[in-house]
């Protein structure tokens, strides 16, 4: 290709483009593949020769639409979102047009000092501590892992990057909620996963910070050495608000790391009415939100936060002489902020975001999907075949069949999930599902950068049809 066919192709892209945001509700939301259609139906070697991008379109078209499950849709419910928009795109078209590759200041001044001011912006948006130092990873269970990878070097002087492990002694701490990211984490830093303690949640499903201080008192009398505590503004099953306050005077007083993990709920701090849920902040030695999430940024952009700079960079630097640069003293080496040495220019598409949509933009979008939630929930609690989960938290709404639905738990469930099934299969919305004490629970979130009121009590309606035709009335 030459770049008189790339800017041909790159026109008639945008213009796809275009017209698949418009009519993106015409697909199906939840792809209707089966396992393995897409791999039967491409090639098993690499073309020899080369192919038009129209023969490529035509495929894209044919092969891979009908296997994608279209995460922008308004209609869109499942997990939690993965949001993208408009100017997002143009930043995610720009940064793949500059493909800058930042690991070093000197490698694109402009991609390490963005970075800078888009973090600072972030914590003046959404009310965190100024003490704070901010970086971009790529995920929140990477921004996770090197939580706990700085607080193991805190704890242990730095001791385990220089001669390995010597004790099996340290221990890690999260509540039965947590996401499973922090699990991984603790294996992949070498901990095993038997050094993961999991505290007890209350009936709210927040961590218990008593239960954690008996935990941890404990342990010590036992001759461990707790080491980080990992706590969650908003866990993945029902966004759940673990006391990041109480739990920070616990650490505190124990000399314990504290990692709050917020990947979805910590773009709704834009709005100050919900900072309640972060009081304590500024006890805390990191943080993680995800713009990736709820904040109209494309996949991946995860916006962490430490304290405590030089530890988190002294965990990771490593300078070979291929490296160095003129300007190392005076400038951020992000490659030393994290695991990998090669960044992509993420700060980009943020910032396209931020000035495009404007704080007040965003904060009226992340209050708009809050207030529809809870407009949601007391449908939800007026219709004899559900019950609402209790409290609804943010845009994510919890809900589960009426006990007379089913004369037991197992019943119950094999029907809830078919209704589920039956519902997602429609292609006319997607959500998924979690288990509460072993209920199964739809989960329906509402966040993504397209949806309105009225997507969501269209939903609803066919929802609750879909449950009046299927199940029987109570
Ligand atoms: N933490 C929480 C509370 C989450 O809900 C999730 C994903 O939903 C993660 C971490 C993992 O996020 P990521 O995909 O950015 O690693």
């Amino acid at each position: 290709m030459d770049i008189t066919e790339f800017r041909k192709h790159a026109h008639d892209m945008v213009d796809w483009m275009s017209d698949y945001l418009s009519d993106i509700e015409s697909y199906p939301v939840k792809s209707q593949v089966n396992p393995g259609e897409i791999i039967s139906s491409l090639p098993t070697h690499a073309p020899e020769n080369p192919e038009s991008m129209e023969d490529i379109m035509a495929d894209v078209k044919k092969t891979i639409m009908p296997g994608i499950t279209h995460w922008q849709s308004p209609n869109f419910y499942a997990y939690f979102p993965a949001n993208s928009s408009y100017p997002s795109i143009l930043g995610e078209m720009l940064t793949a047009t500059l493909g800058v590759q930042g690991m070093i200041w000197d490698t694109s001044p402009a991609a390490t000092e963005l970075e800078e001011v888009i973090m600072n912006w972030l914590k003046d948006m959404m009310g965190l501590p100024k003490d704070f130092y901010g970086v971009i990873q790529d995920t929140a269970s990477t921004a996770s892992l090197v939580a706990i990878l700085t607080a193991r070097e805190r704890i242990s002087e730095y001791q385990i990057n220089a001669i390995g492990y010597f004790t099996n002694k340290y221990r890690i701490y999260c509540s039965t909620e947590a996401h499973s990211s922090i699990e991984k984490a603790v294996k992949i830093a070498g901990f095993g996963k038997e050094a993961l303690v999991k505290i007890e949640v209350d009936n709210e499903l927040k961590m218990s910070p008593g239960k954690l201080e008996e935990a941890l008192k404990g342990d010590i009398m036992d001759g461990l050495i707790p080491c980080c505590v990992i706590s969650a503004v908003g866990t993945t099953g029902t966004v759940a608000i673990d006391p990041i306050d109480l739990i920070g005077d616990i650490c505190k007083r124990y000399n314990v790391w504290h990692h709050v993990d917020a990947a979805y709920a910590g773009t709704a701090m834009i709005l100050e009415e919900n900072r309640y849920m972060i009081k304590g902040i500024e006890k805390a030695d990191s943080y993680v939100f995800n713009p990736h999430k709820w904040m109209f940024t494309n996949f991946d952009c995860s916006a962490y936060f430490v304290k405590d700079k030089e530890a988190l960079v002294k965990t990771f630097e490593i300078l070979p002489e291929y490296l160095k640069t003129n300007a190392d003293s005076v400038v951020n080496n992000y490659r030393d902020w994290g695991i990998q040495l090669g960044r992509r220019f993420r700060s980009l598409k943020l910032w396209f975001v931020i000035r495009s949509m404007g704080v007040k933009g965003i904060r009226e979008k992340i209050a708009n999907h809050i207030q529809w939630a809870g407009e949601l929930s007391e449908l939800i609690k007026k219709d004899a075949h559900f019950k609402l989960h209790e409290p609804q938290n943010l845009g994510c709404v919890c809900f589960q069949l009426n006990e007379a639905i089913g004369e037991n738990q197992e019943k119950r469930n094999s029907l809830a999930k078919n209704l589920m099934d039956s519902i997602n299969q429609s292609g006319k919305l997607f959500m998924s599902h979690t288990k509460i004490k072993g209920e199964f629970t739809f989960r329906f979130v509402i966040g993504n950068t397209y949806v309105t009121r009225k997507h969501v009590m269209d939903s609803w309606t066919y929802i609750a049809s879909e449950a009046s035709k299927n199940l029987k009335n109570v």
